[in-house]
C-alpha cells in the first residue's frame, strides 16, 4: 500500500482562499489523482499557522499575516465533505508546547504532522526570516536537531515531518561539513524516547536540495531505534501527490523497511509498503 498524509489542499502563496480550495470538488481532485498513483490512503494536513486559533499559540508576525481562517470550520469540513483523513501540520514551538497541546487535544484529528520551521522567531526554510543570516551552519544545525529532538519527546505528534529539513537550501546555504551523524545524534534521545513515526518526504526532492527527508543516515538510525516510517509527499497541489514515490520506496526497500504506517483517530496501525 501506498499513502500520503502530509498533503496541502493549497498552495503556500497568496491568495490561497480556504473558500476556493477547502471544497468537495477539490478534495476530489486530490483523491483522483492519488488513486492514478496507487496511493489509497490519504489525509489533508493543513499548516497550523493558517488558522487564527494559532494566534493563541504564538503570535509571530508571519503567523499574524497568515491567520485567517477557523480551525473548527476546516475540521467539520473535511469530516463532512471528503473522504480524505484529517491531519494537521503543527510546528514545534519552543516554549509554547502547553499551548500547542492544548490546540491540538480539543479537535478529533486522525493524526498531527509535527514540524520544526523555527528556530526561535527565525526560519530555516524561509527567505523572510532567514535564520542562515546568522551564519554559522554548525550552529543552526545543532539548534535545528536539538529542537527536533525535543519536538518528538514532547509528544505532541504521530508523524515526525521532513525531518532534516535544515538542509532545504543545499548549496545555497552554508552547509556544515564532514559526517553529519553528528546532527541527527542530537536528536535521536528525544525520537527514541517518543512514540512517534518518522516521515519520509519526498518534497525535499523538489526542492534546491534535491533529496529526500531525512537523508539515508539518520533513517538508519531511527530505523535501529525501532520508529515506524510515514510516506508523504508534502504537496500543495494535486499534481505533486506521492511525488516520485518510486524513488522512496526504492530506498525504503533497500534499507529493509517493509511496512508503513497508517493512522485513524491518533492509533497508528501498519500496512505494507508498495
Ligand atoms: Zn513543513
Ligand atoms: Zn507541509
Amino acid at each position: 500500500m501506498l499513502t500520503d498524509f502530509h498533503v496541502h489542499l493549497r498552495p503556500d502563496s497568496f491568495p490561497s482562499e480556504a473558500s476556493e480550495y477547502f471544497t468537495a470538488a477539490n478534495a476530489e481532485r486530490y483523491r483522483e489523482a492519488a488513486s492514478e498513483r496507487g496511493i489509497e490512503l490519504l489525509g489533508v494536513a493543513e499548516h497550523v499557522h493558517r488558522f487564527t486559533q494559532s494566534l493563541d499559540v504564538w503570535r509571530h508576525p508571519w503567523w499574524e499575516r497568515n491567520a485567517v481562517d477557523d480551525l473548527d470550520a476546516y475540521c467539520e469540513f473535511v469530516r463532512s465533505q471528503t473522504d480524505l483523513k484529517l491531519g494537521i501540520e503543527a510546528d514545534f514551538v519552543a516554549g509554547r508546547e502547553d499551548r500547542m497541546a492544548n490546540l491540538l487535544e480539543a479537535r478529533d484529528w486522525d493524526y498531527v504532522v509535527g514540524s520544526v520551521h523555527f528556530l526561535r522567531d527565525a526560519a530555516v526554510d524561509m527567505d523572510e526570516w532567514d535564520v542562515w543570516e546568522s551564519g554559522d551552519p554548525e550552529q543552526v544545525w545543532r539548534r535545528y536537531f536539538e529542537t527536533l529532538g525535543e519536538a518528538a519527546r514532547s509528544g505532541m505528534y504521530d508523524i515526525l515531518a521532513h525531518p532534516d529539513l535544515v538542509k532545504v537550501w543545499g548549496r545555497k546555504r552554508p552547509l556544515p561539513e564532514g559526517d553529519l551523524r553528528r546532527f541527527y545524534d542530537l536528536a535521536m534521545d528525544g525520537i527514541a524516547d517518543a512514540d512517534v513515526a518518522i516521515e519520509v518526504s519526498t518534497a525535499g526532492l523538489r526542492k534546491p536540495v534535491g533529496e529526500i527527508y531525512p537523508a539515508p543516515a539518520f533513517l538508519e538510525m531511527c530505523l535501529e531505534a525501532g520508529k515506524p516510517v510515514a510516506l508523504s509527499s508534502d504537496a500543495h497541489v494535486p499534481g505533486q501527490l506521492g511525488f516520485e514515490y518510486d524513488r522512496a520506496v526504492e530506498m525504503l526497500r533497500s534499507m529493509g523497511v517493509t511496512e508503513i504506517a497508517d493512522f485513524e483517530r491518533r492509533e497508528r496501525r501498519t500496512v505494507p509498503l508498495g
